[in-house]
C-alpha cells in the first residue's frame, strides 16, 4: 500500500460528507491522466513482483512464537543503512552467489503493510523483457529476504506464510504484548497495535467498521475432525463483553455455530500474497491483458492455495480471499440488501475486495454476453468520463470502482484540486482491491499502463515465489504472441473464486474455463502453434460464427486447465508456455532453469506435489499434541514456525532442502535441481538420509 501524505484524517461522519468531492476531484484527475496518457505508444514489456512477509520472534527454546511489531524500526533500520544505499546493493549482490549480474542493481525496495507485523519488498527496478532475466528473480527474492533479516533483531525472523496462525487467539500473540479491544478496531480478539500506527491504517479500520455500522464480520467454517464437536462454538468469542457498542454484535448472530469468528480488520489484511504488475506497450495491450488474465485469477488462486489456519484452528477453506473481502467489507445494511434501500444509492454485491466486475479490452472477441448484467455503476461519473472522450468499456470500468466511498480523507487534501497529482483517483482505486488492477501511468507519465495479478497466494520458498512470478510472465507472454483468448463471462469467473476456497480445490475442483484459447481472428503471432505432433495442438483456430457462450467452456480440472486434458482438447497452459518457448530464442540453460519452475506448477497442478495448504495440514495433523479436534495449538504453531524458518535459512544456501527431516517437505517441493545439469535428490523420505547429488 502506498502512504499518502501525513494530514489530520477525518473521521468518517466528516469524511462521508466529503466524498462526493473526492470522486469528483479523483475523476477530473482521471480524466487529466487518461488525456495525456492515452496514446502513450512503445513502453517496455516490463514487471515487477511484491513478496509480502510476516515478522515472527522465535527461539528454540521459547515455547512461543510471537509475531514481532518492529516494522517501523526495521524499515528505519533499513532506509538509514548507508552501506546498503551506497553499494546500490552491490555489496549484498556479490556475496550471494547466486546473484549473476554484471551490473549493479537497485537495492531492493521495502514497504510498508497494514498490519504491524509485516514488510513488503520488491525489486530494485522492474524486471526486463530478456529471458535471463527470469533467472534473476529467485536469487532477487533470496536476497531481499537476506537484506530484511539482516536488519532485524536475532530472534526475528521474515517469513512468507500466508497467515499468522495465531493471530487472534487468547492470550499472547504479539511481541510486545498488548491486550485486544482498543478503540479503533474495537475487536475482541486483536489490539489496536497491531495496526501500522501511521494514521492512514487505523482510520481505515475505524472508517469501514463505521460505514458499515458494525464490526466487520469475518467468518470461516471450521475443519471437522475426528474428534471435532458438532455443532462447534469458537470457544474463543466472549458473549459477554461490555467495552464498546460493537461487542453486541457478537450477541446479534455475528459468530454462528461451526465458524471461526474474527472481528477485524487485521484478520484479512494481515495477509501475505504475491502481486505482479505487468507494464504493457500501450493502453491497448494493457486493456487486452487485463481481460485475459483474469479468468486465470481464481485458477492460480486455488493453485497456489496457503491459508489453512485462522486464530488457532483448521479451516475448511485453503485460501485467504474471502477473509481479506470481509474483512475490508464496508457496505451498509442497506447496500447489503438487509434493509430497503433510504439514505444509499444502490445495493452492492460484492466487497470492495473482491473478483474483478469488468472487462474493458476493445478486443471484438469480447462478447456483450460477458460482461455481469448487474454491474452497479454511478451512471453520472460514467457520463463525466464520456463527455471527457472516455470510451463505453473503459468508463464502465470506472464509474463501478467510483460507486465506492474514499475512507480516508485527509483535511488538507481537500483545499484544492491539483491536477498534476491523481491523489483523489488512487484514493478510490487503490482501496477498490480486485483481483485484476488496471493502472494508469502516474502523473508525470513516465512510466505506462500496468496491470496488476492480484490473487496468488504466498508460498513458503523464493524458489516457489520465483516459480509462480516466472509462470505468470511466461503465460503473458504467450497471451500477447499467441493472441490467446480466455474469455468466460465474468460472472463464471466470480463463481470459480468462490470455489477455488475449496480444500483441496486444486484437485477436487472443477473451474469454468475456455474450450479453445485460440485465437479466430488473424493471429499477430509471427509464429505458428506448432505441428500436430506437440502437445496439445489441437490448437489450431476454428473460426466459426459465434455460437452460445455456453458452447464456449467447460468446467475442467486445474490439472486440465494447466497441463492439458487427456484427450488433447484443452491443451494446458505449460503446453502453450512450452510451444511459447520453443518459437523464441532461449539458450539451453535458461530453458532448463525455466522447466525446473515449470515442472513445480504442473506437478502442484496434478497432485504429484502438494499445496502449501495441505503440507501445512498434513504437518498439523502428524503433530504429536495435535488432538484431531482442529486447535493448532502454541507447540504445533512453534514447531510450524520453526520448520518453515529452518527451510528458509536452508534455502539462503541454494536449492537443497535434503537432511531437514521435516515433514511431508519432499512433496511440497519435489525433487529439484541445484542448478541445471546437477540434480539434487529432495530428502525424499523427510528421515534426513537421502539428499545426495545424483
Ligand atoms: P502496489 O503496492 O501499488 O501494487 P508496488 O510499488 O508495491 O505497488 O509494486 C509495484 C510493482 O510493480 C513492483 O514489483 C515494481 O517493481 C513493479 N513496477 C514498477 N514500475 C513498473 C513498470 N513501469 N512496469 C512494470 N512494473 C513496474
Ligand atoms: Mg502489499
Ligand atoms: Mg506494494
Ligand atoms: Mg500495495
Ligand atoms: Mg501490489
Ligand atoms: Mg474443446
Amino acid at each position: 500500500m502506498g502512504l499518502l501524505a501525513l494530514g489530520t484524517a477525518l473521521e468518517w461522519p466528516d469524511a462521508k460528507k466529503r466524498a462526493g468531492q473526492v470522486r469528483e476531484w479523483g475523476i477530473k484527475q482521471l480524466l487529466q491522466i487518461w488525456n495525456k496518457a492515452k496514446g502513450k505508444e512503445r513502453d517496455a514489456m516490463l514487471w515487477g513482483d511484491e513478496i509480502e512477509y510476516l515478522v515472527v520472534t522465535y527461539a528454540k527454546d521459547e515455547p512461543k512464537v510471537l509475531l514481532s511489531l518492529r516494522q517501523a524500526e526495521i524499515l528505519d533500520a533499513l532506509a538509514s543503512d548507508h552501506e546498503l544505499a551506497k553499494n546500490g546493493g552491490c555489496t549484498a549482490a556479490q556475496q550471494n552467489h547466486e546473484l549473476k549480474q554484471t551490473q549493479a542493481k537497485p537495492i531492493p525496495v521495502f514497504h510498508p503493510e497494514f498490519g504491524r507485523f509485516m514488510l513488503e519488498a520488491t525489486p530494485g527496478r522492474p524486471w526486463g523483457i530478456g529471458f535471463k532475466e527470469l533467472l534473476d528473480v529467485e536469487p532477487d527474492m533470496k536476497l531481499r529476504r537476506k537484506i530484511a533479516k539482516e536488519h532485524m533483531l536475532s530472534t526475528e525472523y521474515p517469513i512468507t506464510l500466508t497467515t499468522f496462525p495465531r493471530l487472534g487467539s487468547p492470550g499472547q500473540f504479539t511481541d510486545p504484548y498488548y491486550p485486544p479491544s482498543g478503540p479503533r478496531l474495537r475487536s475482541q480478539f486483536v489490539p489496536d497495535e497491531i495496526a501500522n500506527p501511521h494514521i492512514r491504517f487505523p482510520t481505515l479500520a475505524a472508517n469501514i467498521r463505521s460505514r458499515r455500522g458494525r464490526k466487520v464480520q469475518v467468518n470461516v467454517p471450521v475443519f471437522h475432525d475426528k474428534n471435532t464437536p458438532r455443532p462447534w462454538k469458537d470457544p474463543t468469542v466472549n458473549f459477554d463483553l461490555h467495552n464498546w457498542p460493537e461487542d453486541d454484535d457478537e450477541r446479534n448472530g455475528a459468530a454462528p455455530d461451526d465458524f471461526i469468528h474474527m472481528d477485524a480488520m487485521a484478520f484479512g489484511m494481515g495477509s501475505c500474497c504475491l502481486q505482479i504488475t505487468f507494464q504493457a506497450k500501450n493502453i491497448t495491450e494493457g486493456r487486452e491483458l487485463y481481460d485475459q488474465l483474469s479468468p486465470l485469477g481464481p485458477i492460480m488462486l486455488a493453485l497456489t492455495a496457503a491459508t489453512p489456519i485462522y486464530k488457532g484452528f483448521l479451516a475448511n477453506t485453503d485460501v485467504r480471499w474471502n477473509q481479506i473481502s470481509r474483512a475490508v467489507d464496508c457496505r451498509t445494511p442497506e447496500e447489503l440488501g438487509e434493509k430497503p434501500l433510504k439514505d444509499d444509492r444502490w445495493r452492492i454485491p460484492k466487497s470492495r475486495y473482491a473478483s474483478n466486475s469488468t472487462y474493458i479490452s476493445n478486443d471484438p472477441r469480447l462478447r456483450r454476453e460477458y460482461l455481469d448484467p448487474d454491474l452497479v455503476i454511478d451512471p453520472e461519473i460514467k457520463q463525466q468520463l464520456l463527455d471527457g472522450g472516455m470510451d463505453d468499456l473503459l468508463a464502465t470500468h470506472f464509474a463501478h470502482l467510483f460507486i465506492r466511498d474514499p475512507i480516508v480523507i485527509f483535511e488538507e487534501d481537500l483545499q484544492e484540486l491539483d491536477l498534476n497529482k491523481t491523489d483523489h483517483f488512487e484514493n478510490i482505486q487503490s482501496t477498490n482491491w480486485q483481483h485484476m488492477r488496471f493502472k494508469p501511468p502516474p502523473a508525470d507519465n513516465n512510466i505506462g499502463w500496468r496491470v496488476e495479478f492480484r490473487s496468488m497466494e504466498i508460498q513458503v520458498t523464493d524458489f516457489e515465489n520465483a516459480a509462480f512470478s516466472v509462470f505468470m510472465v511466461l503465460v503473458t507472454r504467450a497471451i500477447l504472441s499467441f493472441d490467446l483468448n480466455f474469455y468466460v463471462p465474468i460472472k463464471k469467473v466470480d463463481e470459480n473464486m468462490e470455489r477455488a476456497h475449496g480444500l483441496d480445490a486444486v484437485l477436487k475442483e472443477k473451474f469454468y474455463f475456455r474450450k479453445n484459447p485460440f485465437p479466430i481472428r488473424p493471429s499477430r503471432a509471427n509464429t505458428t502453434l506448432g505441428d500436430e505432433s506437440r502437445p496439445g495442438s489441437a490448437m489450431h483456430s476454428r473460426a466459426a460464427s459465434p455460437g452460445p457462450v455456453e458452447d464456449e467452456y467447460e468446467e475442467m480440472s486445474i490439472n486440465e486447465i494447466i497441463n492439458g486434458s487427456p484427450d488433447g482438447e484443452f491443451p494446458g497452459l505449460i503446453p502453450i508456455v512450452e510451444s511459447y518457448l520453443d518459437s523464441v530464442n532461449v539458450d539451453v540453460e535458461t530453458r532448463c532453469e525455466l522447466a525446473t519452475y515449470l515442472e513445480l506448477i504442473s506437478k502442484r497442478a496434478s497432485g504429484e506435489l502438494d499445496t502449501t495448504s495441505r503440507w501445512i495440514r498434513n504437518f498439523v495433523a502428524a503433530h504429536p499434541s495435535y488432538k484431531q479436534d482442529s486447535v493448532v495449538d502454541e507447540k504445533v504453531t512453534h514447531d510450524l514456525i520453526e520448520a518453515v524458518i529452518a527451510i528458509g535459512e536452508r534455502e539462503s544456501a541454494g536449492r537443497n532442502f535434503a537432511g531437514l527431516g521435516i515433514p511431508g517437505l519432499p512433496k511440497l517441493l519435489g525433487k529439484f535441481r541445484g542448478g541445471c545439469g546437477e540434480e539434487v535428490e529432495r530428502d525424499v523420505n523427510g528421515d534426513g538420509q537421502s539428499g545426495n547429488r545424483k
